[in-house]
């Protein structure tokens, strides 16, 4: 039986040396299985390619593919997942945060045959900056309870997951991916397995505040369309307020015989500010959706590979 590890690499020359290390070390603690590792060059800007090479060269186990250029982590995943060729596959970060000491449980799990995934979640997000959990948080809750699809908060990409569930996750093929939603989607019996969140081995994190809200609304966008549902309720709403306004006015006029004309314009001009903002807001959200749309529309592959370590069997 084979299993595969599939690790996404951008910029990591010093974390995939640790990595390797202690992928070795899974692989001589899990003597029944064969291992194949995949390593994912997502357009590294540093010596990634030159370290992925040499691990080839020395270990026949060692895969990597080589992108063109930085097309994200879930491009590289994806990729990663389409080369593997193991019974049960799992995708790891190269930077240890996934700690691959759960993989030898993980396979056992699998192996008892009650389950055809085992996810990890982190139970703390210790180390990592309070605005940045407590957005995440928000996220989560905001996220759940707009999609149909249960997205558990603290949930990593990080998972050993069965062949069949990989190839339902690799039919899912649009270009703008999820995947913590499009592994929540494809549904199958998940084992949750939780630990504490873990500092990066090496290198630095390649997100930012900006890039992780980018993501969140990139991730509701492609989940839901509850937002545009939103707008329209909105939109009803102010037109009731905006009716019952006038009414108001009207029956004042009829009954109390007040007639003021001159004042009156600062509330007017904010409530045509603030309609005005919604209207565009609103129009927003429908722009992202068409957006989404119009790349989905010319159908580009998900990346674009230059390299590619031979396939020996
Ligand atoms: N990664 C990638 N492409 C990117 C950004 C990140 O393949 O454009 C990889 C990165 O090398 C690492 C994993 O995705 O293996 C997670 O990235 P990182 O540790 O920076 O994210 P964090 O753990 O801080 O969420
Ligand atoms: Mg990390």
């Amino acid at each position: 039986m084979l299993i595969s590890l599939v690790v996404p690499c951008y910029n990591e020359e010093q974390a995939l040396p640790i990595l390797y290390e202690a992928l070795t070390k899974v692989r001589a603690e899990v003597t029944d299985k064969d291992f194949e590792f995949i390593f994912v060059n997502d357009g590294s800007r540093d010596k990634t390619s030159a370290v992925m090479k040499d691990l080839a060269s020395q270990d026949k186990d060692v895969k990597y593919l080589i992108f063109s250029r930085n097309f994200g982590k879930e491009a590289a995943m994806y990729a990663g997942l389409e080369k593997a060729k193991g019974d049960y596959i799992a995708i790891l970060d190269a930077d240890m945060q996934d700690p691959p000491s759960l993989i030898p449980q993980m396979i056992r799990d699998l192996d008892s045959g009650e389950w055809d995934i085992v996810a990890a979640r982190r139970v703390t997000r210790k180390g990592e900056p309070k605005i940045r959990s407590f957005f995440a948080r928000r996220f989560y809750r905001l996220i759940n309870g707009m999609c149909d699809v249960e997205i558990a908060d603290g949930a990593r990409d990080f998972r050993l997951m069965r062949r069949p569930v990989v190839d339902a996750i690799l039919s899912v093929s649009e270009r703008q991916r999820f995947s913590k939603g499009i592994f929540a989607w494809v549904g199958f019996r998940t084992k949750w397995v939780e630990h504490e969140n873990v500092e990066r081995s090496a290198g630095e994190t390649k997100w930012s505040f900006w890039s992780l809200f980018r993501y969140a609304i990139d991730g509701i966008v492609s989940f839901t369309t509850a937002p545009l549902r939103m707008s329209i309720y909105l939109g009803i709403g102010f037109a009731c307020l905006g009716f019952a306004y006038l009414l108001y006015y009207v029956i004042r006029a009829i009954i109390l015989q007040i007639y003021n004309t001159v004042p009156g314009y600062p509330s007017l001009l904010s409530f045509i500010l603030f309609i005005g903002g919604l209207i565009l807001m609103c129009l927003g959200i429908i722009g992202e959706y068409i957006g989404k749309i119009y790349i989905e529309s010319k159908r580009r592959p998900i990346y674009i590979a230059s390299e590619e370590s031979e396939d020996k069997d």
